[in-house]
């Protein structure tokens, strides 16, 4: 593997980027005429369950700058996020024809009220809003989270998915593992080497996985970590930086080129958190019941997020532990506007961040922000405050 093989998979994620026809998607269903192709909005997604009904699950996070908004403002007042809007007209333009399902994740009032007015938009398809426990409890948010589970593998079999069995849950989740463990890789990588993982890369390699089988986007993922590894790049004088908020709306590419240009490197962010939900495995004993396996990861191995309830404090030592484990020297704070569950966390976060020490800035963005000079030359600002007075 070469670094120019690297540099091919960022130009064909960055096809899948562009790509709002969602012809992978369509020409994955000619591939596999048994199959279902079921949209997950940002949140917590039960992909593996959804894969072992032998469907694609399918990453929806908007439209980003690419699609222009006629109808989708139409639905919504003007004070909230973005992708609701984007969301809507991609299903009202069409783009959204070859997906047979949509589930929901209870990620805010925001998708919850979407998957209401996806049942009444789109009356033909599958919809189904996941509700996720926010009490990690075996007895109580443990058996709830595997009646949604359950429900939702009849949901899928009912428009004509493959009923779920042990053993495709098990195989499923193994693959998911596997690229669990190819994600931990290329992420260790770019906190040893920025200068050879630039995160606008990263980026994009994320982003497509959301689109791609699962299988596929592991070995796409191994793929360019051996070839960026291979890279020869020089090391700059850029400060390490964490990126935090955008879970869920995805900012432009160009806000994260920016960030690039005004001298970051950034070490570690939560773009699209769904695909790195889970720490770690969540098949350590193959004998497991997968099921249990699946429930007892979401209880107790969920990254803290903004979308998770964390007793108090837990939220700002995490902040702190990731700062700490990618050795960043400051934080920027990327949330989209109007995003209540991001910008909620920020006091908890940044009085955490002061405690310790760890310098912070933070700047809000939508899916198709288009100006970036005053975050370039904040980012810039930032970056040389940390390079002239940071103690290292
Ligand atoms: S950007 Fe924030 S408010 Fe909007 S849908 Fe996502 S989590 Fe909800």
């Amino acid at each position: 593997m070469s670094p120019e093989t690297a540099d091919l998979i960022v130009e064909r994620c960055r096809d899948l980027a562009s790509d709002l026809s969602f012809a992978d998607v369509a020409a994955w269903k000619a591939d596999n005429p048994a199959g279902r192709a079921i949209g997950v909005l940002p949140g917590y997604g039960p992909l593996e369950l959804i894969r072992a009904a032998g469907c694609l699950p399918v990453g929806l996070i908007g439209g980003g700058d690419g699609l222009e908004i006629i109808r989708g403002d139409a639905y919504f007042q003007s004070y909230i996020c973005h992708i609701p809007r984007s969301v809507v007209e991609l299903g009202l333009g069409g783009q959204l024809g070859a997906l047979d399902g949509f589930v929901f994740p209870s990620t805010c009032d925001v998708i919850r009220n979407l998957s209401g007015m996806f049942q009444v938009l789109f009356a033909d398809r599958y919809v189904k809003y996941f509700d996720v426990p926010q009490n990690f409890g075996p007895g109580l948010g443990g058996r709830f989270f595997r009646q949604e589970l359950a429900d939702l593998a009849r949901g899928l079999e009912s428009i004509g998915a493959q009923p779920v069995t042990n053993e495709s849950l098990a195989a499923a989740i193994a693959e998911y593992d596997a690229r669990r463990a190819a994600t931990e890789t290329l992420l260790r990588l770019r906190i040893d080497h920025p200068e050879k993982v630039p995160a606008s890369e990263m980026t994009l390699l994320i982003w497509a996985g959301h689109r791609l089988p699962v299988d596929v986007h592991t070995a796409m993922l191994l793929e360019y970590t051996e070839g960026a590894s291979q890279r020869v790049a020089r090391v700059r004088d850029n400060p390490r930086v964490m990126l935090h908020g955008a879970f869920c709306e995805q900012p432009p590419l160009d806000l994260v080129r920016t960030l690039e240009r005004a001298g970051c490197y950034l070490v570690e962010d939560d773009f699209a958190l769904q695909q790195r939900w889970i720490k770690g495995q969540i098949l350590e004993d193959p004998t497991a019941d997968p099921w249990d396996a699946l429930t007892h990861a979401f209880l107790t191995r969920s990254r803290h997020s903004a979308i998770r309830y964390t007793p108090d404090g837990g939220k700002g030592e995490d902040i702190v532990a990731r700062v700490r484990n990618c050795q960043a020297e400051g934080v920027i704070f990327a949330s989209p506007s109007f995003c209540d569950p991001s910008l909620l966390d920020l006091p908890m976060l940044t009085t955490a961040l002061d405690d310790a020490g760890i310098p912070w800035t933070s700047f809000k963005y939508a899916e198709n922000t288009g100006q970036f000079q005053g975050i370039r030359e904040q980012a810039g600002t930032f970056s040389d405050s940390i390079r002239l007075w940071s103690e290292a």
